[in-house]
Parts: structure tokens; sequence; C-alpha cells
């Protein structure tokens, strides 16, 4: 079966609830849009507008940002996985190099959250991606099968068919300096032996995001990769007309 294109918008800080929903409403246009050219999209915002961007449009795929892999416990400021399905969230952005960077995400981390998800049944987007210092080192490759390697150890088969890897080059995000298509398509397909490695055929089934920059400009060009099953893009999902643009020019 093809993989189909895939555009999640990550919010990452932005938008009040108010903001939220008025996105979630326009967005109701953007589906029909997607819909037509057979492009599944989605979108991450923060915690306190998940419930309502899923209500305002309850056909949007709706993620959140991040999870924390117990249940329930003594961990101040962080939302559970129960917490997240109790007002119908079953999409997690895992491993995002923001969190990873800045809130000491690891890899191990990354791998509780995965299993955690799996138990629940829940689709991730786990992201992958080496620093600008790795990139000149030209150690990408490695930085990579350590990420999926340990990111994915111990998950199911089946799970990993359904989840999707997003491959952002820490050097790319929100910097303008998009990574050239040879380069997303070279990793994307790199993630996709390792996936092949490891699990097996299910490697065709598993959609590999690329993200770093993308922008109605570009989208298209990545989507024509033949490992690349569609973008994570911040900037540029944050508004309508942009979205909008970005569907249009896969
Ligand atoms: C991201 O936040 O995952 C991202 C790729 O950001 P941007 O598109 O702004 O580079």
């Amino acid at each position: 079966m093809a993989r189909r294109k895939l555009l999640f918008g990550n919010w990452k800080m932005n938008k009040t609830i108010a903001e939220s929903k008025a996105f979630a409403k326009e967005s109701k246009k953007l589906l029909k849009l997607a819909t037509a050219k057979g492009v599944d999209i989605g979108v991450a915002p923060v915690y306190l507008s998940l419930e309502t961007v899923r209500k305002t449009n309850p056909k949007l795929t709706v993620a959140a940002e991040n999870c924390h892999f117990e249940d329930h416990g003594a961990f101040t400021g962080e939302i559970s996985i129960p917490m997240l399905k109790e007002i119908g969230i079953d999409w997690v952005i895992i491993g995002h190099s923001e969190r990873r960077t800045y809130f000491a995400e690891t890899s191990e981390t990354c791998n509780k959250k995965l299993l955690a998800l799996q138990a629940n049944n829940m689709t991730p987007i786990y992201c992958v991606g080496e620093t600008l210092k790795e990139f000149e080192a030209k150690k990408t490759k490695k930085v990579i099968e350590e990420q999926v390697k340990v990111g994915l150890k111990g998950l199911d088969a089946a799970y990993v068919a359904k989840s999707v890897i997003a491959y952002e080059p820490v050097w790319s995000i929100g910097t303008g300096k998009n990574a050239s298509k040879e380069i997303a398509e070279d990793i994307c397909s790199y993630i996709r032996k390792l996936v092949d490695k490891l699990y097996g055929n299910v490697s065709k089934n598993v959609r590999i995001l690329y993200g770093g920059s993308v922008k109605p400009e570009n989208v298209h060009a990545y989507l024509l990769e033949k490992d690349v099953d569609g973008a994570l893009v911040g900037g540029a999902s944050l508004k309508v007309d942009s979205f909008k643009a970005l569907i249009e020019n896969i």
C-alpha cells in the first residue's frame, strides 16, 4: 500500500486558546483541500489548546507536543498520556530537538515515552536529527543511528509500522537554512534502512517526514523524493494562508 503524504504543523509555544480556535475553524477548509489532494494533515498546539482545537474540528488530527511516560505522580509541570486520552488526543510529538536541547530529553527518555504510547495505542511523531556541529563533523548518520536504535528499542513491529518518524536537522529548524532535497532523501532513506534492519518489512509502511524551514516554496521538491513522505512544519504552519499554500503546493 502506498504511503499517504502527511503534512503536520508544529505550533511550538505559539497561539493562545482563542487564536488556536480561530485556526481550527478555518482548518475545515484546509482539510477539504487536503482530502481532495489525498494528503493527511494535522497540527500540534500547546496543551492548553488541545481540547479546543479537537472540539472545533473533530476531523483534524491533533497531536500534543510532548507527554510524560508515567501515568501520574510527582512530576510538576508534566502531562501524562491518560490525561491526553481523556480529552481525545491520540497523537504525540516525541523528541523534538527543542525538547532535546532545552529540556534535556534523550533517546532513552524518548524510548520510555514511545513504549508508553505503544501501550496506549497512540501514534507518535518521533523526531531525530543532528546538530550543526555533528553535521559539519559528518556525524549525521551516526547520530541518527543512535536516535533510531535507542528510541525505538523494544517496540513491536506492528506499532512501528503505524508510527511516524521525522528527520529534522537541528541546524535547519527555524533558521531558514533548509537541508537540500538530496540530504533529506539521503537521511530519510537511511532511516528507512535502519528500521528495515531492526523491524524488517514494516519499514515500507513507516511514514518518514522531513522538517526544517519547510515553506510553501520548497515543500514540493521534498515530497517528490522517494523516501520523504511529508513534512513537519513549524513557522509556515502558523498562518492559515501559509498552511493552505503548503497543501496546494504539494
Ligand atoms: C519544527 O518546529 O519542527 C520545524 C521544522 O520548524 P520550522 O519549520 O520553523 O523550521
